[in-house]
């Protein structure tokens, strides 16, 4: 019997080719192998006669070989087979392209197992290359119910379906970890059982109980995650702060706060005075002025005598905070660091040695501040930014750095109510519903190929006034299968044959930490003209003599994503526009487009996305914090995330400190799956 834990490459027929393409879909063991479940699933399972086969519904049949395959060589690389099939009801005429050899397994007289579909014309049906298999042997491709995998290049369904059966029949499945009375209660299928039956089911019934299991059994082990983190944060106190006097923040900020900001700030203030720890989400669209609300709370923390840290999710983003607040906190005598992970080693050490000691009293960074190596004096507030990059699990990692600190999470994506239940059902949350004065709306345009002229006749005249221009690319480089434009190539162009003159740079994910910052920053000084990038600036970037923002290919963004996009600019007191391209011609998308030009309110816009996309693409593909699920769906399968949520608080009741073999494997579960969800940083 093999382990859960060793990997493919002791199964027949994966070798270190294999190997590596089953890596792609981040496939290494065989329990890998055994989560990576069926996107969907054929029913090959019945037998239909001849004479009720239908166009376009590929279905399994019975027949006899009625001729001797004939073989005719086309030209090079086209051979064409031809053979008549039939049964007690019709004939049917089966071609097969360059299948030679396949079909010579096809003998005149014998019967097979075909499964396709017709396709008609006025002289009667015909069958293009079907599969078969021969009556006596066992069921592979035909007369079952064939599970479609998600695949990669040089993968076939085929080759990971045979390494699945391979994998269940030499190993056991992963192991229950629902005790039996939940699964009675919820009639839940057994681990084993499901296992089985999501990869091999024998009917279509059996492959949904099997997914519903699997389903409930995500859910489950995520809601006991936060369960449990959530029981060992409650029954907690901290000193109460005293009342800060706010007037020298206030004095040295180069304008008056909103009355929102001002609001949100006084609960916060109130939060702090409670002696317990404060958890709080921030919500406020793009521009709103979330910054300056996490700098008086860091403010305040500082004046008490703690330590504050602030988590960005990219570099950039950690890098400009920095570069305004300490501007901003070093004449009122509060001693602000930086700390990312592209740093020279030298540099962190330094200032990881002054975090410890507590010569630093803000600290602003990236994820490096998570590492094991960072640590504090006496971190009393943890601020996390664009919140919605972050998993929970390291909201909390950075929160256990202190002695129950205060938490602050801000986020510019309005967040729906069912995602917000499962992402921060613990947290308070203010709303920042206005914006600073003086702010015009950006005006929006949709435009396509043939205004490329003028676009560029803008984007000079936006240059020739003294301004700035982003033009964001969906993709890094030339791809062949995504025909969308690519910042590398856009750059180069537009450098060399479009605007010759100005100044063009260029921004993306793939570039080295520090290059990502000289470019950003240089931009901000005012050094280039336009900055050719990909989403990298998505979040938070702030450069107010920007106002033109060029969203090649817009189709390939996702709403709230356009709305963070168009955040960059309208940031100044200059009008500011947004230009949105597409030559995509689908009727949807076009109205889709339109309807984000006409409207400023991300609120609004989030959710427009929501309902288009559902939750599981909603904050953008992979960035989302979630842990990644793989079979349920956060939009589909609410029932059944209310069943196990409301399941795993039984759960922690009556056996969370159990030491049954299901409790042990339900925390192994739970401790890994908030590790993979980290990976999801950008
Ligand atoms: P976001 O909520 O998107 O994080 P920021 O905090 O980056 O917004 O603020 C956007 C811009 O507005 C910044 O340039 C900031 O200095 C400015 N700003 C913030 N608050 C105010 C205010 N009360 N009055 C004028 N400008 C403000
Ligand atoms: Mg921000």
């Amino acid at each position: 019997m093999a382990n859960l834990n060793d990997p493919i490459t002791i199964l027949r027929g994966i070798g270190p080719t294999k190997a590596k393409q089953f890596a792609q879909l981040n496939i290494f063991t065989l329990r890998d192998l055994m989560c990576h479940f069926p996107r969907g699933y054929e029913d090959r399972s019945r037998l239909v006669t001849i004479d009720k086969l239908e166009p376009d519904h590929p279905a399994c049949f019975k027949a006899m070989v009625m001729n001797q395959p004939r073989t005719s060589h086309v030209r090079k690389g086209l051979d064409i087979t031809k053979v008549q099939v039939a049964d007690c009801t019709a004939r049917l005429n089966l071609t097969f392209f360059n299948q030679r050899f396949t079909t010579e397994q096809l003998e005149y007289g014998k019967e097979y197992i075909f499964y396709g579909a017709v396709s008609g014309d006025f002289i009667g049906y015909s069958m293009t290359s079907p599969v078969f298999e021969a009556l006596d042997a066992p069921p592979v491709t035909t007369r079952r119910v064939l599970p479609i995998y998600p695949l990669t290049a040089g993968l076939s369904n085929a080759s990971v379906l045979k390494a699945v059966q391979q994998a269940l029949a030499i190993c056991d499945p992963p192991e229950e970890i629902l005790p039996p009375e939940l699964r009675q209660q919820y009639h839940i299928l057994p681990a084993e059982r499901a296992y089985t039956a999501i990869h091999a089911p024998a009917s279509m019934e059996e492959a949904e109980m099997a997914k519903r299991r699997l389903i409930f059994e995500e859910f489950f082990v995520f809601s006991a995650g936060l369960c449990l983190m959530r029981a060992t944060r409650s029954e907690r106190h901290t000193a109460p702060y005293e009342n800060t006097d706010l007037r020298p923040f206030h004095a040295s900020l180069p304008f008056s706060l909103t009355g929102a900001q001002e609001r949100v700030i006084g609960e916060i203030l109130a939060d702090f005075r409670r002696g317990i720890p404060m958890n709080r989400l921030v919500q406020g669209d793009v521009g709103s002025g979330k910054t300056m609300v996490a700098a008086a709370a860091a403010y305040c923390a500082v004046q008490n005598s703690h330590q504050a840290a602030l988590m960005a999710p990219t570099e950039i983003l950690a890098e400009q905070h920095y570069q305004s607040l300490s501007r901003l906190f070093a004449p009122l005598g509060v001693r602000t660091g930086l700390l990312t992970g592209s740093m020279k080693e030298k540099d962190k050490k330094a200032i990881r040695s002054s975090i410890a000691e507590g010569q630093i009293d803000f600290v602003i960074g990236t994820h490096a501040l998570l590492s094991d190596s960072t640590t504090f004096h006496d971190l009393g507030l943890v601020i996390t930014d664009e919140q919605h990059r972050f998993g929970v699990a390291q909201r909390a990692r950075l929160s256990a750095k202190g002695s129950d600190p205060h938490l602050l999470v801000m986020s510019a994506t309005p967040i729906p109510r069912t995602l917000a239940l499962i992402m921060y059902g613990d947290l308070e949350v203010s709303i920042l519903d206005e914006l600073p004065p003086g702010r015009q709306g950006v005006d929006t345009f949709l435009v396509n190929e043939s205004y490329r002229p003028r676009l560029n006749a803008f984007i000079r005249r936006q240059v020739e006034e003294g301004h700035q221009c982003f033009v964001v690319c969906p993709a890094v480089e030339e791809s062949e299968s995504m025909n969308v434009k690519s910042a590398e190539l856009w750059a180069e162009t537009l450098r060399t044959a479009v605007f010759p003159n100005l100044r063009v740079s260029l921004l993306h994910g793939q570039m080295k930490g520090s290059d990502k910052e000289q470019i950003m920053s240089a931009f901000a000084a005012g050094q280039a003209d336009i900055l050719v990038a990909t989403t990298v600036i998505e979040v938070g970037v702030d450069v107010p003599n920007a106002t033109l923002m060029v969203i090649e290919d817009a189709d390939r963004f996702g709403l709230s994503q356009l709305h963070q996009l168009r955040g960059r600019v309208g940031r100044g007191s200059a009008k500011s526009y947004c230009v949105l391209t597409s030559h995509n011609r689908n009727p949807e998308t076009i109205q889709r487009l339109k309807a984000f030009c006409k409207t400023n309110d991300g609120f609004r816009i989030a959710e427009e996305d929501l309902k288009l996309r559902g939750p599981g693409d909603f904050f953008g593909s992979r960035q989302s914090g979630l842990p990644v699920f793989r079979v349920a769906d956060l939009c589909c399968d609410l029932s059944i995330l209310k069943e196990a949520q409301q399941a795993s608080a039984q759960w922690i009741d009556n056996f969370g400190t159990a030491d049954t073999p299901e409790s042990k494997a339900l925390r192994i579960r739970i401790a890994q799956l908030f590790q993979r969800s980290e990976g999801t940083l950008n």
